[in-house]
């Protein structure tokens, strides 16, 4: 087996301290193979036996993970098994513009109970509900000790002034959800981009330290991306990289949520390909999910709608290719649920442009809670790092 980390090339290429990169990879470890030993542990992870020790008495030390026995040595100390403290949860809030899915979470970002809450039409009593949903989840798991509330929205959050500062999708107001949302619970809430928070997740969960060069593109109402480049988030000015969605394809096209036409989300976003099928039926449907089932009946509407939908995607992961060549491509949304398709039309999308090499796409590695992981990864990558 090669060895996973190769931490002179990382150190460099990497915003994360060695120690900090260790402990990720030492805690991914037990949370993917507990119980495991020390000796295990050193053997998966290519790391110095002296090394994994250290971290390890310092992650049990914090309560990260925890210590039993395991198997039956017939004589001297028993060996024994690590594994993550089961105890410690994260709470998930997915915002979307018109509902929103909360999640209990353990520190494997397995999700233990998930609930879908749809919010009120008038925009001045959103944010309320979200908050008593939150709480409501909160009483009834009482014997769950929460290290905070990871909280995902449909637009951009500003660290530095600590709001939600673009949402062009979202027509209630967003702003102050963290402050909102720590005032009634006393929690500490990480709030981020979907799209950030699920590429966060692809690193964080995922089960080697290669992944250095991903982009994760988020279709849903709108088209979010995550840029994860050199071992980094990519913010930007204002923390506003990213926003391949507002990038105009088509001037004369429909208006966008952001003031703009045309723009990338317009012609392949969920909405897209809702509008698409209204334009050759003339019928609206009321999800992207039913425009699935659908297709999956062989519908030829549905099929021709999701058609021009994947084009109009394949078209705007030309720009990404183009402009970050990343190594992957990850995409989230419920489209995957029509992966094979989505995928061929997409690679033969970018095959129309002399690129040198097409990146690797592929769907998020827990396609079905992708979004909700990526809030457990975002209250994990502060706390544990
Ligand atoms: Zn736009």
């Amino acid at each position: 087996m090669m060895p996973m980390l190769l931490l002179e090339e990382k150190q460099s290429a990497s915003n994360r301290t060695p120690r900090q990169i260790n402990r990720n990879v030492i805690f991914n470890q037990v949370r993917m193979r507990q119980p495991i030993s020390r000796a295990e542990l050193a053997r998966v992870s290519g790391l110095q036996r002296s090394t994994v020790s250290l971290i390890v008495e310092e992650l049990l030390r914090e309560r990260w993970i925890v210590e039993g026995l395991i198997g039956d040595a017939p004589r001297g100390r028993k060996p024994t098994g690590l594994h993550v403290n089961e105890k410690r949860t994260v709470l998930a809030v997915d915002v979307h513009p018109a509902q929103t899915t909360l999640a209990v979470a353990d520190l494997s970002g397995r999700i233990t109970t998930q609930r879908e809450l749809q919010l009120p039409s008038e925009p001045q009593k959103v944010i309320r509900a979200i908050v008593s949903g939150i709480k409501k989840i909160i009483a009834e798991h009482a014997d769950c000790s929460f290290e905070g509330i990871g909280l995902t929205v449909p637009g951009r959050f500003s660290h530095q002034l600590k709001k939600t500062i673009f949402a062009p999708n979202v027509g209630w107001p967003i702003a102050q959800i963290k402050s909102k949302v720590e005032e009634a619970t006393g929690l500490p809430v990480v709030v981020d981009n979907v799209a950030n928070a699920c590429v966060l997740s692809e690193v964080w969960f995922g089960s080697t330290e290669e992944m250095h060069d991903i982009v994760l593109v988020n279709v849903s109402e709108g088209i979010g991306t995550g840029i994860f480049v050199n071992g980094g988030l990519v913010r930007g000015a204002g923390e506003m990289a990213g926003e391949f969605g507002h990038v105009q394809i088509d001037r004369d096209g429909i208006p966008c949520g952001c003031g703009s036409r045309g723009c990338w989300e317009t012609l392949a976003s969920n909405r897209a390909g809702l509008r698409y099928y209204k334009e050759i039926t003339g019928e609206s449907l009321p999800s992207i999910d039913v425009l699935l089932d659908l297709a999956e009946k062989k519908d030829p509407h549905a099929n021709e709608a999701l058609t021009r939908m994947f084009r109009a995607l394949g078209q705007g992961l030309h720009m990404i290719v183009t402009t970050l060549a990343p190594s992957q491509i990850v995409l989230v949304g419920e489209f995957t649920r029509a992966w094979a398709r989505a995928c061929s039309i997409i690679s033969d999308e970018l095959r129309k442009f002399p690129l040198p090499a097409l990146p690797m796409l592929r769907m998020a590695t827990e396609p079905g809670t992708a979004r909700l992981r990526g809030g457990v990864a975002l209250v994990m990558s502060e706390k544990l790092l």
